[in-house]
């Protein structure tokens, strides 16, 4: 079945890193960063990729309306709710919490309301009890008369992960000698479809903290997709990165947003891509990359999360930096 459909105009570029590179030590041509934040889908970011093959599934079985569920900053929700607008298609995203908690919702809701999504507020359900709210409210939307296609919790399935087997054999053509993939580890299938094309010794996930096991979760992904036996084992994860926990800005994370934004006007976000970065810099200091390899770092987007994460970023630079002129002041002081 290849029901795939088109959601953004590829590739996305892949560029140098020359001034991040030599922060980290690495040589000038040793980084690159693959610009999945470019995606040009509703603010982009990786979750586009799994979308074309996801609502490619529900338009060919006929859905009109596309339902998903994760955090209320959830990336791949914004992205399901571009994806609709753009195909005509209904969107209800499914989140914990209540509309009142969210009431001045920025970053990704502010998105997800301009894309015309309707939020279904599951209150104080236990986060694991989101897949099963997510089928009671396709139930209801039957009920209603509506056709629902429900696509999982970061778009990651065996299928929504071919989207990065396709976004691994896109990169392959841009870079074929690269040697280390370095890519946050989120809901699992973005790892996993790179794996579906790079192989499981090219692909360095940075561990978010937002699933159990993201070895064992990865490697049921890839095993689905390859139809080959993964060892969670063989699988490189780095699981130094959580730190207080899944959303939280912790200090190396903080650090590597800065390193990146300072070097190269690049900006990450604090919980997936920071992290990535930040589990990058230390693959750097112990050695598993090394000066002379090639490494990709993917950027898979996330800055609309960012603004729902402001004041924390806020505090930790200490807010605003004021320039204060030394000389003789233009002010209107006498
Ligand atoms: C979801 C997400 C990831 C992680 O991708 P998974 O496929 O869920 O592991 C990384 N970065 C950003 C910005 C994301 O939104």
């Amino acid at each position: 079945m290849n029901d795939k459909i088109v959601l953004s105009t590829w590739p996305t570029p892949l560029e140098r890193a020359p001034r991040l590179a030599a922060a980290l030590g690495l040589g000038g041509a040793d980084l690159w960063i693959k610009r999945d934040d470019l995606i040009g889908l509703g603010g982009g970011g990786n979750k586009a990729r799994k979308l074309e093959w996801t609502v490619g599934a529900a338009l060919a079985a006929g859905a009109d309306t596309l339902v998903t569920t994760g955090a209320a900053q959830s990336n791949h929700a914004r992205l399901t709710a571009a994806a609709g607008a753009r195909l005509g298609l209904d969107v209800v995203l499914v989140f914990p919490g209540t509309r009142d908690s969210a009431v001045n919702g920025s970053g990704n809701l502010v998105l997800d309301s301009l894309f015309g999504a309707r939020i279904f507020w599951a209150g104080d359900s236990d986060p694991s009890a989101m897949a099963d709210v997510t089928d009671e409210v396709c139930r209801q939307l039957r009920d209603d008369g509506a056709r629902p296609f429900a696509i999982p919790f970061g778009g990651s399935s065996p299928l929504g992960a071919r989207g990065y087997v396709d976004g691994g054999e896109e990169l392959l053509s841009q870079l074929p000698d690269v040697e280390h993939v370095v890519v946050a580890l989120g809901s699992g299938g973005t790892m996993a479809g790179l794996i579906g094309a790079l192989g499981e010794r090219r692909v360095l996930g940075v561990h978010c903290g937002a699933v159990a096991e993201p070895a064992v979760t990865v490697a049921g992904l890839a095993g689905a997709l390859t139809g080959r036996d993964i060892a969670p084992d063989a699988l490189r994860i780095r699981a130094d990165q959580v730190g207080p926990g899944y959303g939280v800005l912790h200090e190396p994370v903080l650090e590597a947003m800065r390193t990146a934004a300072l070097t190269e006007g690049l900006v990450l976000d604090p919980v997936y891509s920071g992290r990535a970065m930040a589990g990058l810099i230390s693959a750097v200091r112990d050695g598993d990359i090394r000066p002379g390899q090639r490494s990709v770092l993917l950027h898979t987007g996330g800055l609309p999360g960012l603004f729902g994460h402001t004041e924390t970023v806020h505090r930790a630079v200490d807010g605003l930096r004021a320039y204060e002129p030394e000389g003789a002041s233009p002010s209107t002081e006498e």
